[in-house]
């Protein structure tokens, strides 16, 4: 079974300069897409990233990096409508793929269901004045 999930990494200062995701890829066929990377060196490291890969490779990956010290967590992220920018146009009702937003037949208004929201994003592209905004 494959897995994909979103995780901060906090890295000890002595691993700052170690090939990591460089173990992670070659030993554990694991596929990583870098979300955010602040490493400076001599100080701990912080690194937000997308894992993707077989469910045992992906356990196997996460006990590496544990063995190693470095501390995980995983990424909460939430989409949230700016009210004061949206224009209730309508563009994100027709991407949106779980109903979380929908139009008001009667006032025309756009609403938004937060408790359907899955922060798929494609909202966020969608929206013309950039009303709908990404939450870590
Ligand atoms: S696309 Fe943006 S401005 Fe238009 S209704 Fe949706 S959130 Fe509001
Ligand atoms: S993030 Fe995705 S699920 Fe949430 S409102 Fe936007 S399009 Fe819908």
């Amino acid at each position: 079974m494959k897995v994909s999930r979103r995780i901060v990494l906090h890295f000890p200062k002595q691993l700052v300069d170690q090939p990591i995701i460089y173990a992670l890829v070659n030993n554990y066929n694991l596929v990583f897409n870098i979300l955010k990377a602040s490493v400076t060196p001599g100080e701990e490291g912080l690194l937000v990233f997308e894992l993707t890969g077989k469910k045992s490779d992906y356990e196997a990956g996460i006990d590496y990096l544990k063995s190693l010290g470095v501390k995980i967590e995983p990424l909460s992220r939430s989409v949230k409508r700016n009210d004061l920018k949206c224009t209730h146009c309508g563009v994100c009702v027709t991407v949106c793929p779980t109903g979380a937003l929908s139009v008001d037949r009667k006032t025309m208004i756009v609403e938004f269901d937060s408790a359907k929201c899955t922060a798929c994003e494609l909202c966020v592209k969608a929206c013309p004045p950039r009303a709908m905004e990404v939450h870590f």
